[in-house]
């Protein structure tokens, strides 16, 4: 199984489901089975009491559970059926921790978020990743993990904990991190600026997760020289840096990705020899 985490920086709502999506498109159109999770870091066991005016429409699944509604992208994008148990939030991590304790089986040790919290939150993954989506009954090759909200938030850290250690569970060829970021255009003259998403990279970098691919999101095309820069300030090379620009259409996406060669990067980083992709977005 392989794993892909695609984590968030500089602000909210960048576009992490579409980005995460559209990678699973491109995945499945090299021949890949996918499968999704999306991680959201609040303490509500699940969106169905949250208002939608907040978060935006509640996404109700096939098993009845109420999700955030980038399950319905996932859903759409990838043509497969989730349940319940692709969403995880952190309310079902405690609940799932503090239920056990009750229980007793923890056997009398102090019941901490590492490692209690942070191993179930890998169970969880490992568990959720291998269950058959597509209708075939095949266990999935790729799980792609959207973790909710930004990198250096308080919420998301025992997520971040358990992903940093997670990577070493399931073997370097095996993790791939893509992280979407915002380079915002400043001024008259229209400069995109790189230093927020020097930031964020940095931040998630000092917590232990080095991205392979950083998904920029701008009002338009990267320069070349912008992508240079970030690739030298990011650690990474200038063809790891992908241009995610507005575009009037998310169905767009995949083959934005698709041009920039953003599968090539995956399936090195995570040893796939994927064929090349033939993405139909009929
Ligand atoms: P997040 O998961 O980071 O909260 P979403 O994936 O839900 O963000 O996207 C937020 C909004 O941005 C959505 O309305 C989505 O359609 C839009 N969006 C994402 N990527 C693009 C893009 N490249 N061009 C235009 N709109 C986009």
């Amino acid at each position: 199984m392989k794993y892909i985490l695609v984590t968030g920086g500089v602000v909210s709502g960048l576009g992490k489901g579409v980005t995460a999506s559209s990678i699973g498109v491109l995945l499945k159109a090299c021949g890949l089975r996918v499968t999704s999770l999306k991680i959201d870091p609040y303490l509500n066991v699940d969106a169905g009491t949250m208002s939608p005016l907040e978060h935006g429409e509640v996404f109700v699944l096939d098993d009845g559970g109420e999700a955030d509604l980038d399950l319905g992208n996932y859903e759409r994008f990838l043509d497969i059926s989730l349940s319940k148990n692709n969403n995880l939030t952190t309310g079902k991590v405690y609940q799932a921790v503090i239920e056990r304790e009750r229980r007793g089986d923890y056997l009398g040790k102090t019941v901490q978020v590492v490692p209690h919290i942070t191993n179930e939150i890998q169970d969880w993954i490992e568990r959720v990743a291998h269950v058959p989506v597509d209708g075939t009954g095949s266990i999935p090759e790729v799980c792609v993990i959207e973790l909710g909200g930004t990198v250096g938030d308080i919420e998301s850290m025992p997520f971040i904990e358990a992903l940093r250690q997670f990577q070493f569970r399931v073997g370097s060829g095996n993790f791939c991190v893509v992280h979407v970021s915002l380079v915002p255009v400043i001024g008259a003259v229209g400069e995109q600026k790189t230093k927020p998403t020097q930031h964020s990279v940095s931040t998630l970098r000092s917590l232990g997760l080095n991205p392979s691919l950083l998904a920029c999101r701008s009002s338009e095309p990267l320069n070349q020289s912008v992508r240079e820069k970030l690739a030298s300030f990011c650690h990474v090379a200038p063809e790891q840096v992908l241009t995610m620009h507005d575009v009037s259409n998310i169905w767009r996406v995949p083959l934005m990705l698709q041009d920039q060669g953003a599968h090539t990067t995956i399936c090195s980083v995570l040893g796939l020899g994927a064929s090349a992709p033939k993405i139909d977005m009929q």
